[in-house]
């Protein structure tokens, strides 16, 4: 690991300003991050510990949406007995996520920053990777690319996005909530994560001088219907090589609203819209199902290892479809 400078905040303003150096970066949770400096992966000159920062409250606001701060731990979001009753989406997506161990340390903000589990972005005994060397090339085009992206990739970069509990943000219209010096801005999850494009070594739309201070969940019409499915090598500690975040806005057999996000497919949580769209006032019935599960990989392209992937997306998005109607 390189040398680096170390800094305890204690104030949100300690840690703006802070970040008005580029080279700097966040310390919360670590369980990311950390791994990446050890690999030499990350190499900030300075790290600024924000865990001290009053950032781990989880509130119910009185209109059935939630605020939660950017330091509450993943373990204790996904314990927690109001998100369990209007995001069970939320929590079971957590619960799905890394091991008990690394989610009673990883946090809200953590998660959101959470880099590509793309191995060769991981080792630097690859030096072609455009996410961490800009123009080197990406070595898993023509390498070995099972885990890889089917939709929205690049010739730049094939990386999916490695969060749970993001796919499920993303389908409950969650709100990042980022401070600056100039101010607070907030980023709906829509456009928080990026597609790869030409620039791949940027993930999200927080800029440097950014800090997370919470994530915000409007009111959902999905509670009572809505379902994370993980499709993953192994049942624990594993990330997903499919997943779907569905959510259901039904009157009687009929469908008034769907959410359809996968997860594990893409560089940035993939919302299906024309999948939602192929359910809206349609009786959720088999051929529905399959309208839905056909539409969610639209465009789809597959490399080398991974077309299986495709197969195994639909069925996932036809069985949290129709599990979610039960729920
Ligand atoms: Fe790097 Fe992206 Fe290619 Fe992986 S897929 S090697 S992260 S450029």
């Amino acid at each position: 690991m390189h040398a680096f400078d170390y800094i305890r905040a204690e104030r949100v303003d300690d840690v703006l300003a802070a970040l008005a150096d580029s080279n700097t970066k966040c310390l919360a949770g670590g369980t990311n991050l950390l791994d990446l400096m050890k690999a030499y992966v990350e190499q900030p000159a300075r790290l600024v510990d924000i865990t001290h920062l009053p950032l781990r409250e989880i509130q119910a606001l009185p209109e059935g949406g939630m605020r939660i701060g950017a330091l509450v731990p993943n373990s204790d979001l996904a314990n927690d007995a109001t998100v369990r009753a209007r995001y069970p989406l939320l929590a079971q997506a957590l619960v799905a996520g890394a091991s008990p161990q690394l989610r009673n340390m990883a946090t809200v903000g953590g998660n959101l920053l959470r880099r590509t589990r793309c191995h060769y972005f991981t080792d630097i005994g690859f030096s072609a990777c455009n996410k961490r060397d800009p123009g080197s090339g990406c070595a898993a085009r023509e390498g070995s690319n099972r885990i890889h992206a089917i939709l929205g990739a690049s010739d730049q970069c094939i990386a999916t996005h490695p969060s749970d509990m993001c796919v499920a943000l993303a389908a409950l219209d969650a709100v990042v909530e980022a401070r600056s010096a100039s101010g607070v801005r907030r980023i709906p999850m829509d456009g928080f994560h990026r597609l790869p494009g030409t620039t791949p070594q940027r993930d999200t739309e927080l800029r440097h001088d950014e800090l997370i201070t919470a994530v915000l969940l409007p009111a959902s019409p999905f509670a009572e219907r809505s379902r994370y499915l993980k499709v993953r090598d192994r049942a624990s500690y594993e990330f997903a090589l499919v997943s779907v975040a569905a959510g259901l806005d039904m009157q009687g057999d009929t469908v008034r609203d769907a959410r359809i996000v996968l997860g594990g497919v893409a560089h940035r949580p993939w919302r299906a819209k024309a999948a939602e769209r192929a359910l809206v006032d349609r009786v959720l019935d088999d051929k529905a199902l399959a309208a839905a599960a056909t539409a969610a990989t639209e465009g789809a392209q597959p490399y080398r290892d991974n077309a299986f992937k495709v197969t195994l997306a639909q069925r996932a998005v036809a069985r949290a479809l129709r599990e979610a109607s039960r729920a």
